[in-house]
């Protein structure tokens, strides 16, 4: 970030915006939407800009210019259209000792105007430190589109019944008093323009101390926070990280993601490492379901797909028992990412139809899968959790007949910096150790005769 995006407070503070014309006009009225203290120094002014002086909106100074006419200010603008005149002014409004912005100069400025989305109070800035000034129009003209026009009267609104309800509701319920505020019907009743209804519903909420449909009880989300990297995380996944108060995260959840939740939810790491056991999984059941007991909202944020490998049963059970709401978010899951890093597909018509989600751990004291068997003809298998079964997931494809020479891929780290992916022949699978966490991914192609031998114990 090579500017820093700040809020100034503006009221009484000295403004001086030098040039008079329609180009001084128009930052004129940015700055007359503050309550700035404005003067305009040009020797003659457009009648916008003398209107604005007529009516004590704006002072008047003729000149001389000198250093100290740019004197205390809290922002100078220098705007004549002249780029010579600018030049000039810019030099003397920095003797001043003056934060300046000189109109289409970005390399003269100290400071530049952001894009702007105005629901005063509410104020959007967006910057692109002038690399990309269309895109900050594009964002601008969405952000507009999302957010009703009457939306800073309902924050104004906000701001004022503050204290009120800081006095009559409670501390722990007043977060879901104001996500029923913002989120649930007083927001929509503002938005579609019943203004009146929808505050005399906030002030007999704070007359009761509660929002009326805020229930006291916690939930719990089962949240996919995607392979890594943190745009491939959904929008409701987002949502849900905005609103927790506690986020229980897995050893592969990327710190990026992480990022993303609301900055005062608590977070607690139960990663299971390979071989240890410091967070078994039903001591995070009991964890999980005693903190939405306290009535918290609760994400309990896995790798990828919750429903993928992820214990998610468990989970689910253990908050069902207790009559706790609870939902799943799905992820994007490894093996959707492992594809995109290799950039093919995991199905390809007329040769793969049929994907088969497979693990290379079980349960101790389980037997593996029989990888062979999933392997007819037609097939790709993903295999999550291989790295250490890749020479046993090798001699069983092999002693089943599977090509030596069939390419196998593995994708170790897909969507995050560190990604790598190599092919192998299965032959020389798991003779170099695969680095973890590792999707390994083979195909048996049906047109492929070259590849395969036949399977005598699956041949029809
Ligand atoms: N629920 C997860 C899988 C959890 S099991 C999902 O849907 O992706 C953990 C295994 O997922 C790891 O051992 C590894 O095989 C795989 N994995 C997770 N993230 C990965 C990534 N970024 N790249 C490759 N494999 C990954």
């Amino acid at each position: 970030m090579k500017s820093f995006p700040m809020f100034l407070r503006m009221a009484g503070r000295r403004v001086v915006i030098a040039g008079g014309g329609e180009q001084a006009a128009q930052k004129a009225r940015l700055v007359l939407k503050t309550e700035a203290d404005l003067t305009l120094l040009a020797p003659t002014l457009d009648p916008e800009l003398a209107e604005l002086v007529a009516t004590g909106r704006a002072r008047h100074v003729a000149g001389p210019v000198t250093p100290g006419s740019f004197a205390d200010t809290a922002l100078v603008f220098v705007a004549t259209g002249c780029p010579g005149l600018d030049a000039a002014l810019h030099a003397l409004a920095k003797a001043g000792g003056a934060t300046v912005n000189v109109v289409d100069q970005p390399e003269l400025c100290d400071a530049t105007t952001p894009s702007i989305v105005d629901r005063d109070p509410v104020v959007i800035a967006i910057g692109t430190e002038g690399t990309a000034p269309v895109l900050a129009r594009q964002l601008r003209a969405r952000i507009e589109q999302d957010l009703a026009p009457n939306l800073g009267g309902l924050a104004a609104l906000a701001g004022r019944l503050r204290g009120a309800v800081a006095r009559t509701v409670p501390k722990p319920a007043r977060r879901d008093f104001w996500r029923w505020v913002f989120q649930g019907e007083p927001r929509a009743t503002w938005t579609r323009g019943a203004e009146r209804d929808a505050a005399r519903a906030i002030k007999t909420a704070i007359a009761a101390g509660r929002a009326p449909d805020a229930a006291s009880g916690g939930s719990i989300a089962l949240v996919g926070a995607g392979p890594g990297a943190a745009d491939l995380l959904t929008l409701r996944a987002l949502r849900h990280l905005q609103e927790a108060d506690v986020i229980f995260y897995d050893r592969l959840v990327d710190p990026a993601v992480l990022e993303l939740a609301r900055r005062d939810a608590e977070r607690v790491y139960v990663g299971k490492s390979v071989g240890a056991c410091a967070w078994p999984q039903d001591r995070i059941c009991d964890l999980i379901v005693a903190s939405a007991l306290q009535g918290r909202r609760v994400v309990r944020l896995k790798s990828g797909d919750p429903v993928l490998f992820g214990r998610a049963e468990e989970e689910l059970a253990a908050a069902r028992k207790h009559g706790l709401p609870v939902e799943i978010v799905p992820g994007i899951t490894a093996a959707s990412a492992a594809a995109a890093s290799l950039g093919r597909s995991l199905t390809e018509r007329g040769r793969t139809d049929r994907v088969v989600f497979s693990t290379g751990a079980c349960r101790e004291g389980d037997a593996l899968p029989d990888w062979a068997d999933m392997m007819r003809p037609g097939t790709t298998l993903a295999l999550y959790m291989a790295a250490g079964a890749a020479p046993a997931l090798r001699d069983s494809l092999l002693e089943h007949g599977l090509a030596p020479e069939t390419v196998v891929d593995v994708v170790t780290s897909a969507s995050r910096a560190e990604e790598s992916c190599v092919s192998v022949v299965l032959d020389r699978l798991g003779v170099e150790q695969v680095p973890a966490p590792a999707i390994i991914l083979v195909r048996n192609e049906k047109s492929s005769a070259s590849q395969t031998r036949p399977m005598p114990q699956l041949a029809s």
